[in-house]
C-alpha cells in the first residue's frame, strides 16, 4: 500500500463513522504514513492489553487517556510519564480511567494509549490549517507560554521548501532557544525543518485535513532528530 492509500484509508474510516476528529492513535498513524516521525503508540482497551503492549514497547512508558471527548489530556490528569514497571503500569491505567471519569462524567473512553517514553528535549509546536482564502498554511512556535502568551509564532503558505521551513524556524523571537545559548548545544534544526516541510506538503495534498496540531514535537540535539509525541487531526469538507 502506498502512503497515500494508507492515509486515505485512515481518513475514510473516520468519514464512514461520521467523525470529524481523528484520535491521537489515528493522527499518529497518518503522520507516520507520510514519513513524519512519531513515538510508538498503541491503544490498550484493558489492563491486560496494556501489560502486553508495555512488554513490546519497553519501559519506561507514557500512558495517556484515549477519549474523543477529552482534547486536553493533561487537564484531565490523563497523562502519566515515566512508568517504569508493570505494577506502575497497572496502577496508572486504572488511575487515568478514574481521573477521566471524574473530569468529565459520561465521556466516551476508548482506553489508554501506551507509548514510548522520550527523554527531555526542546518542545515545539507545528500546526497546519486550511485558510479560507489562502489554503494550506503551516504554523510554527516554541511550546507553552511562547505561543500561548507571547504569540511568538511564524506562518507560511504550503507547500513550502526546506529553506522556507528554516526561515520559519529562524524568524521566531525564541530562536536562540533552538540555536543554543549559554553552552546549550544546538537543536536538530535540519530534522525540524524537514518535519515542518512534510506537514506543509500533507496539508497541501489533503485539503480535507482542516486542522493539524503536533503539540509537542520533541527536538533533540543536532543530529538526533525531531519526533511528534502528541498529535490531533480534524477533518473538514475539503476542496
Ligand atoms: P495533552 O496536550 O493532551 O495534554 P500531551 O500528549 O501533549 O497531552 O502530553 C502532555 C505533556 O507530556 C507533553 O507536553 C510532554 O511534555 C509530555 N509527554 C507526552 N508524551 C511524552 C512522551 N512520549 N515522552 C515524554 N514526555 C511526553
Ligand atoms: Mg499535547
Amino acid at each position: 500500500m502506498t502512503s497515500k492509500q494508507k492515509i486515505l484509508e485512515i481518513l475514510n474510516s473516520a468519514k464512514t463513522e461520521n467523525r470529524r476528529e481523528l484520535s491521537e492513535m489515528e493522527s499518529k498513524s497518518l503522520l507516520e504514513a507520510w514519513g513524519i516521525p512519531v513515538n510508538r503508540t498503541a491503544l490498550a482497551r484493558d489492563v491486560d492489553e496494556a501489560v502486553r503492549i508495555g512488554r513490546e514497547i519497553r519501559y519506561p512508558l507514557v500512558l495517556k487517556i484515549a477519549s474523543p471527548d477529552i482534547i486536553h489530556k493533561s487537564d484531565a490528569k490523563g497523562v502519566m510519564v515515566g512508568i517504569s514497571s508493570e505494577l506502575e503500569l497497572k496502577q496508572a491505567f486504572n488511575e487515568i480511567i478514574k481521573n477521566a471519569r471524574e473530569y468529565k462524567p459520561g465521556a466516551r473512553i476508548l482506553g489508554v494509549t501506551i507509548q514510548e517514553y522520550l527523554p527531555p528535549a526542546r518542545e515545539v509546536i507545528v500546526g497546519a490549517i486550511q485558510d479560507p482564502s489562502f489554503g494550506a498554511t503551516v504554523m510554527f512556535g516554541l511550546g507553552g507560554i511562547w505561543v500561548e502568551v507571547l504569540k511568538d509564532i511564524s506562518f507560511r503558505l504550503a507547500p513550502l521548501t526546506i529553506e522556507e521551513a528554516k526561515e520559519m524556524i529562524k524568524e521566531i523571537k525564541g530562536y536562540p532557544v533552538l540555536a543554543g545559548i549559554r553552552g546549550t548545544p544546538p537543536a536538530d534544526i535540519e530534522a525540524l525543518a524537514s518535519l515542518i516541510q512534510k506537514v506543509g506538503q500533507l496539508a497541501y495534498e489533503f485539503p480535507e485535513i482542516a486542522e493539524m496540531d503536533l503539540n509537542p514535537v520533541f527536538v533533540f540535539n543536532e543530529g538526533k532528530g525531531a519526533v511528534a509525541v502528541d498529535a490531533r487531526i480534524v477533518l473538514g469538507e475539503g476542496k
